[in-house]
């Protein structure tokens, strides 16, 4: 053992057996050859960037090398960001055994609506969304002494402002280090970016990986993904299996399929274990995936294979060793911005050519391996585009710009952005903001702006919060924004579909989606969030757990912003009403008008919309209020809510202003509308 001394320099603690078990491993790694010459560079450059193959061990390591070295001074400490919630809480956990301390002291981590560190903390992994957040309190970071990005090409609309962000940082704090960390090949684009940027290319291990095409196109990817990993499991030699999906409930169903498929193929073929990977499940099970294969079901009997099914995250952000068979069926969940209807969503869609080329590398990190991609070779080279765009230049931007403003960034439009967004995804974000009332006319942040940033929540749910004590439902608009920030509760297996709807209707609310989610939430807590309840009507107990820890924190922030929590006596006739009057305030740009036709119209924008299967709404209002609209053969929207068209005129006069509105049914409705309100008025 060459460096390691026999008390742990962190707790001055003897370090544990495991300590060197671990410690003997990470020597074998890539990046342990070059620390000494990376140190060296970080000493001599206020910015250091890094590249290296997935698996060298740049994001266990690294902060781990700042650390040793002395750089957490003066109580200062360091952060690490990763693109995504589940890969820091997964990389401090392991960085924490590495140390030898407990998750949570010395090395922690925070992400939204989850903080897992301490006093003690020096090592601290958090999203790159918190450190954005974080800022708007410390905008100088000043409770750090490095700052390590890490997974930058991954190109997050976060990221990408923070680097806007600390090349300001920089210039002002002369103590701050910069590690930038990335696996793939734009480093010269990021070395530019910096001022005085060094760089350093750590040479990764790959074995060889041989690339499958499928002959045809698939029809059904998921499917076809579940018969490649049967088929890899009965025919390749020894080996552990990585399956890409897009989401939970797609890698939820597969690994059902596959557990049923294979088990029903008797002691033929070896034992499984099939681990699912994604966003919202708990650390302790994600922490799954680093078990190892089932030992042979008998002896001398036939090997057994760890399966996962995952989504992007296991693609560059989370390392397993032992994987020899990838399965790309080539989508991921992407968010696609929609300007002319101002609505982001989360599409499946084809991946680039860069990703593809990182999920095969998966293969390859043990021994040689083998991928299998479901899509045909002419696909690959003709439909898939070269690199994956950066986040910025599609999502809606208004909470980055209000963001932005808290920080005192008022030009957003002149922020050093790598790839500046489209001018027109910025003035629709400054549009958006003055119609809520968070900017004024001046574009300077009101009042309401600066208590709005405060939330970890997107604009629009963030005003419906404020707004909410107003109308006397601050309680139950909680409850509402916490369970519109959860995966969805219902579960809908195919095989139960008609129960499942059934379970559904006991919780159905005749005016919509909204107030049937409040619905349940109170049930829940109402059967002392009973988990055999929660499976009995078909609802999804995490996603419930989820929703009540978002509650917690939204009303620690309230608190903190002295907006009052009251609710309307249930009894009172007003009760849902002012909940629906409360949604409004936050929404009112979400709106569709039914037209005579029969069709539903979206408000200014003119687009034609249908509800979604999904809606418990039982009638078709006048006005419609959405939470988002999902684009597949027709336009839906979901999540939806009956309102009242006088409600519109009410909160949003400046937005319904009728001297820039588009003709039609809609408009004549509203100057009805507006001629009704006179007259009352009068
Ligand atoms: P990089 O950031 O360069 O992609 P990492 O630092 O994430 O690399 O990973 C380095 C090594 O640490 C990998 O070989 C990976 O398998 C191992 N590793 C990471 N997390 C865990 C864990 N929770 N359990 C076991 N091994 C892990
Ligand atoms: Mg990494």
């Amino acid at each position: 053992m060459t460096d390691a001394t026999t008390s742990n320099f962190l707790t001055g603690h003897p370090y544990s057996q495991r300590y060197y078990d671990i410690l003997e491993k990470r020597h074998g790694l890539p990046i342990w050859q070059v620390k000494a010459e990376f140190l060296n560079m970080v000493h001599g450059h206020q910015t250091t960037v890094l590249v290296g193959e997935t698996g060298v061990g740049k994001t266990t390591q690294i902060p781990q090398f700042m650390a040793e070295m002395g750089y957490t001074v003066n109580r200062k400490i360091i952060a690490c960001t990763q693109p995504r919630r589940e890969a820091a809480m997964s990389v401090a956990r392991r960085v924490a055994e590495e140390m030898d301390v407990v998750l949570g002291e010395e090395v922690g981590y925070s992400v939204r609506f989850n903080e897992c560190s301490g006093p003690k903390t020096c090592v601290k992994f958090l999203t790159d969304g918190m450190l954005l957040h974080e800022a708007m309190t410390d905008p100088l970071l000043e409770r750090y002494s490095v700052v390590i990005l890490d997974e930058v090409h991954e190109r997050t609309l976060a990221t990408d402002v923070l680097f806007g962000l600390l090349k300001e940082i920089l210039k002002q704090r002369v103590d701050l280090k910069l590690v930038v960390m990335s696996a793939t090949l734009e480093a010269e684009k990021f070395q530019g970016y910096f001022v005085d940027a060094s760089l350093m290319k750590v040479p990764g291990r790959l074995y060889p990986v041989e690339i499958f095409y499928t002959q045809e196109p698939e029809r059904d990817y998921l499917e076809a993904a579940i018969r490649t990993v049967v088929q890899v499991h009965v025919c390749e030699p020894m080996g552990d299996v990585l399956l890409f999906l897009t989401g939970e409930e797609e890698i939820e169903d597969a690994c059902r399929k596959i557990t049923r498929e294979v088990a029903a193929m008797g002691d033929k073929v070896g034992p499984i274990k099939v681990l699912p990977l994604y966003s919202t499940l708990p650390p302790q099970q994600q922490q799954r995936i680093f078990e190892a294969a089932p030992p042979p079901a008998r002896e001398g009997g036939p090997a057994g294979r760890k399966i996962i099914i995952s989504t992007n995250i296991a693609e560059a952000s989370l390392t397993i060793d032992g994987i020899v068979y990838v399965i790309d069926p080539g989508f991921t969940k992407q968010k696609v911005y929609n300007p002319c209807i101002r609505v982001e969503s989360l599409l499946v869609s084809p991946i680039s050519q860069a990703s593809a080329h990182q999920r095969a590398g998966r293969a390859g990190r043990t021994q040689p391996g083998k991928c299998f991609r479901l899509y045909t070779e002419s696909s690959f080279k003709k439909d898939l585009q070269e690199q994956t765009y950066p986040e910025i230049m599609c999502s809606n931007m208004a909470r980055t710009v209000l963001q932005l403003k808290k920080l005192g960034i008022d030009d957003a439009v002149h922020f050093s952005f790598m790839d500046p967004p489209a001018p027109e995804s910025l003035m629709r974000a400054l549009e958006l903001l003055n119609y809520l009332g968070a900017i004024d006319d001046d574009g300077n942040l009101t009042p309401v702006g600066n208590i709005m940033s405060e939330f970890p929540l997107d604009p629009q749910l963030a005003k419906m919060l404020v707004a909410s004590p107003e109308f006397r439902c601050s309680n139950e608009i909680l409850s509402i924004a916490a369970m519109l920030s959860s995966p969805n509760v219902f579960l809908r297996p195919r095989e139960a579909a008609k129960a499942a709807d059934k379970a559904k209707a006991c919780f159905t609310h005749k005016d919509g989606d909204h107030l049937t989610m409040l619905n349940v939430y109170h049930a829940w807590k109402n059967h002392n969030e009973d988990p055999q309840w929660c499976d009995e009507h078909f609802l999804n107990v995490r996603s419930l757990k989820w929703a009540d820890r978002v509650r917690t924190q939204l009303v620690r922030i309230c608190t903190s912003m002295n907006l009052r929590l009251v609710s309307t006596p249930f009894e009172d006739k007003d009760y849902y009403t002012n909940i629906r009057k409360a949604i409004t305030a936050g929404y009112f740009m979400q709106v569709a008008h039914l037209q005579r036709s029969g069709q539903y119209l979206t408000v200014k924008d003119n687009q034609v919309v249908h509800l979604h299967p999904s809606t418990c709404l039982d009638h078709t209002p006048e006005w419609t209020l959405y939470q988002e609209c999902v684009l597949t053969t027709k336009n839906y929207i979901r999540t939806c809510m009956d309102i009242k068209g006088e409600w519109l005129v009410d909160v949003a006069p400046h937005y319904f202003d009728l001297s820039n509105f588009p003709a039609g049914e809609c408009k004549r409705a509203l100057e009805r509308l507006y001629a009704k309100k006179e007259k009352g008025l009068c």
